[in-house]
């Protein structure tokens, strides 16, 4: 008899972190100084991150372990289960078999705290104080606020000003733990009153409060910078959701042949999805799909170009290859999900510059319409973020149902929205509607890339 869920001990919990960079079947492009266009050196990373997160950013080790400290409060919530979707399987009448990984239940609700408690642990450890950061929606900031309660480090959040006044739980979660939240563009840095002279109704874009969170932590000796998604750190972090997916699709005598999961900086995907990969890479599993899903508001894979770019507005981090929209990209405030990056973090958009990975882009309200059918048959109500995978597990278990192959489908399920349920009012009261980034933003958005 096959379970509904695949629970592993505390004592199967991961120990360490799988890198996949030395694994790739071609190196990482080089992260270039913003001054001088020269490969970044682990000393001009110094005033923004502690010496340990910066050596993992580089590290050539195949496995990093986890500190015992970040092992303990990982159990606090890991390992996390993996379910069978019966009940959605049913409802589409689909051969497919439907699995997915739940990082819901962590205390900040989503799969963020992996790297949170991470991050702030090293800076601990290294004498740091205070950190500053920038949320979008709110999740980064309140699983940074958790993880500073964790470890006693004061953290300071710039909130994208747009979501500060929308989704004032976010805020409130930050403030419980913690933490001080302000809106950006705030007037606490010189780039928020720079942005609030020029535009007082600035709705704030991510990139814009990084720039904020850059300049806080540059300015002051106390103040280390994070960031929750994007960079090679982050993903490592994320790990421990696949290789405990791995054991438990193990337990269910399947492998999956479609890995469907939401992007917006690539974190909780990649967390996923690389544990596998290395098997398509090795030659083990050539077949195996990986499906990366973003919003037709903010198509970073599927339409921005590859190309060197800033993390930030204002130029302050140092130049990464990636996809992009550009880093002076303001998104519409029509969106309610959190996938509204510029960019997409160097790994993913390597491996997809590569082949090894695919994407797709969906639109709102179909997102929505999914992530409702979701609830409907699985109970769990979804953030919006995840609900963009979802549709696609949908679509990829239809087809199945049409030509009658049972895969296997294993979505990467990142987090509840019982934060988002403005969101959830405004779709089942008819507000939402679609919204596709235009063609001709992309191209304006390219005239300003960094020459390199
Ligand atoms: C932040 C967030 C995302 C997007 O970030 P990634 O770095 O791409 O994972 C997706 N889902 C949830 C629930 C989030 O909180």
């Amino acid at each position: 008899m096959e379970k509904t869920r695949y629970l592993l001990d505390e004592k199967d919990m991961p120990t360490q972190w799988y890198n996949i960079l030395p694994d790739l079947p071609e190196p990482l492009p080089d992260v270039l100084h913003p001054g001088t266009g020269q490969p970044v050196t682990p000393d001009d990373l110094a005033p923004l991150f502690p010496m340990g997160l910066i050596m993992q950013e580089f590290s050539p080790e195949h496995y990093i372990d986890i500190p015992e400290e970040v092992q303990a409060i990982y159990k606090t919530w890991r390992p996390t289960a993996l379910h069978r979707a019966y009940r959605l399987e049913k409802a589409l009448d689909t051969p497919a078999k439907i699995y997915y990984k739940y990082e819901g239940t962590s205390q900040g609700g989503s799969h963020k705290p992996n790297t949170a408690i991470a991050q702030a642990y090293y800076n601990k450890k290294e004498g740091v104080k205070r950190i500053s950061t920038e949320t979008g929606a709110g999740q980064w900031g309140s699983s940074l606020a958790l993880a500073g309660a964790f470890f006693d480090i004061e953290i300071k959040v710039y909130m994208v000003g747009v979501s500060f006044y929308q989704k004032p739980y976010r805020r409130i979660m930050m403030e419980t733990w913690g933490a001080t939240c302000v809106p950006s563009p705030s007037q606490d840095t010189q780039a928020g009153r720079d942005m609030l002279a020029k535009d007082p109704d600035c709705p704030g874009s991510l990139g814009l409060a990084i720039s904020e969170a850059v300049e806080d932590a540059v300015s002051r000796d106390d103040t280390h910078y994070s960031l929750g998604s994007v960079l090679n750190h982050v993903l490592l972090h994320q790990t421990v959701i696949g290789q405990e997916a791995k054991k438990q699709m193990e337990m269910a005598d399947v492998y999956p042949d479609i890995i469907i999961g939401c992007i917006g900086g690539g974190s909780n995907f990649a967390g996923l999805f690389l544990p596998f990969i290395k098997d398509k890479i090795e030659g083990r599993k050539p077949d195996l799909r990986i499906i990366n899903v973003e919003p037709a508001s903010c198509p970073t894979l599927t339409k921005g170009p590859y190309a060197y770019d800033f993390g930030d507005v204002s130029g302050l981090t140092p130049l990464l290859k990636m996809y992009t929209l550009g880093h002076d990209f303001i998104p519409p405030p029509v969106h309610a999900g959190g996938l509204r990056y510029h960019g997409m973090a160097p790994i993913v958009s390597h491996l997809y510059h590569l082949g090894l990975v695919e994407a797709q882009a969906t639109y709102q309200l179909d997102t929505f319409e999914a992530g409702i059918k979701f609830a409907r048959t699985e109970g769990i109500l979804s953030a919006p973020e995840t609900m963009h995978a979802i549709k696609v597990v949908i679509d990829e278990a239809l087809k199945c149902k049409e030509t009658g192959e049972a895969k296997t489908i294993l979505l990467g399920h990142s987090g509840h929205g019982h934060v988002d349920m403005a969101a959830y009012e405004a779709y089942l009261s008819g507000k939402l509607t679609n919204y596709e980034y235009p063609e001709e933003m992309v191209k304006k958005a390219l005239e300003n890339l960094p020459k390199v």
